[in-house]
């Protein structure tokens, strides 16, 4: 699938990138490699996943060159006021410190995002006099029980593209998050089941067709290749709206993660 241009001009962003959160430090090399290996071209993880080396195995493992790749990487709250240390530990343990301390080493990154960042932190954010870069990316929980429609609006109006996390509806049995039956709405399986395709993959189309990418994540080999194998079909303008217009509302992950210690200065 092509890439999708950042609307702030500073690229494109592969549009079905391989969650890794709660993968676990085997499953993740091998998942990124077969991942890579079957046409990804876009990993997301965290500092705060634990994995970030195992990520960086499974890259070297694929045999796709770096370059290639977009990789995601963040700091979580208690790393922002030691942002160059958060980024050379992740860089490190991904094993991908050459090419970007170079760009550290310019003075210039070329790809700066935030996450769980509501209409008010993008305010605040975009409105300070010492903000000179938009975001390219805010990385936000998306799917058809918290489609944010408020949030998505205005992230597309100050040109910040979105990608969607727990598209899926999270992990059935993670023992720390909350989870959805979304993979289980009786909408979702009434469409899979017209056009047999997999939940999985109409929860996928539904954020890509109104341009969010997606991290699904998977330790599955056969899942990680169905979740990649969105070519070539569509949902109808009616399945769109059908899953628009689902009144169930969930959330996966809980306020725990929102950006307002730092971003509202309460954090000394
Ligand atoms: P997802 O919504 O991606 O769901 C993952 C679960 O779905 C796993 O249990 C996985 O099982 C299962 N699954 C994957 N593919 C299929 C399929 N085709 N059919 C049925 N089940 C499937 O959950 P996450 O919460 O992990 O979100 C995705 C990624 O987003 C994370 O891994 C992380 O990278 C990122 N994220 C970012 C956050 C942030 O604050 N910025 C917060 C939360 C997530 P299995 O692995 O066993 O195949």
């Amino acid at each position: 699938m092509r890439p999708t241009p950042l609307p702030n001009g500073t690229g494109s962003i592969p549009p079905i990138g391989l969650g890794t959160w709660q993968s676990s430090a085997n499953a993740t090399r091998s998942a990124v490699k077969h991942a890579l290996q079957h046409g990804y071209r876009h990993i997301d993880t965290a500092l705060n996943y634990g994995n970030e080396k195992e990520v960086g195995g499974g890259i070297r493992d694929s045999g796709v060159p770096r370059e290639e790749i977009w990789v995601t990487t963040k700091l979580d709250n208690h790393w922002h006021h030691r942002v160059r240390e958060g980024l050379e530990s992740s860089l490190n343990d991904l094993g991908l410190e050459q090419e970007m301390q170079k760009l550290l080493d310019t003075g210039k990154v070329r790809n700066i995002g935030v996450s769980n960042f509501q209409i008010s932190h993008l305010e605040r954010l975009l409105n300070d006099p010492s903000c000179k870069v938009i975001p390219a990316v805010n990385q936000i929980e998306l799917h058809p029980y918290n489609p944010s429609p408020k949030l998505f609006a205005y992230c597309t109006s100050k040109g910040i593209h979105c990608t969607a996390y727990s598209c899926l509806g999270g992990h059935s049995d993670s023992p720390i998050n909350g989870r959805t039956d979304l993979l289980q709405d009786p909408i979702i399986l009434e469409i899979a089941a017209a056009k047999g395709k997999t939940p999985a993959q109409i929860l996928l189309k539904w954020n890509l067709q109104r341009g969010v990418s997606v991290i699904p994540k998977s330790v599955t080999p056969e899942r990680i290749e169905n979740n990649f194998d969105l070519e070539g079909w569509e949902l109808s303008e009616e399945e769109f709206e059908m899953m628009t217009g689902i009144k169930t509302r969930a959330k996966v992950v809980g306020d725990g993660w929102m950006p307002i210690r730092v971003f509202t200065g309460d954090d000394e």
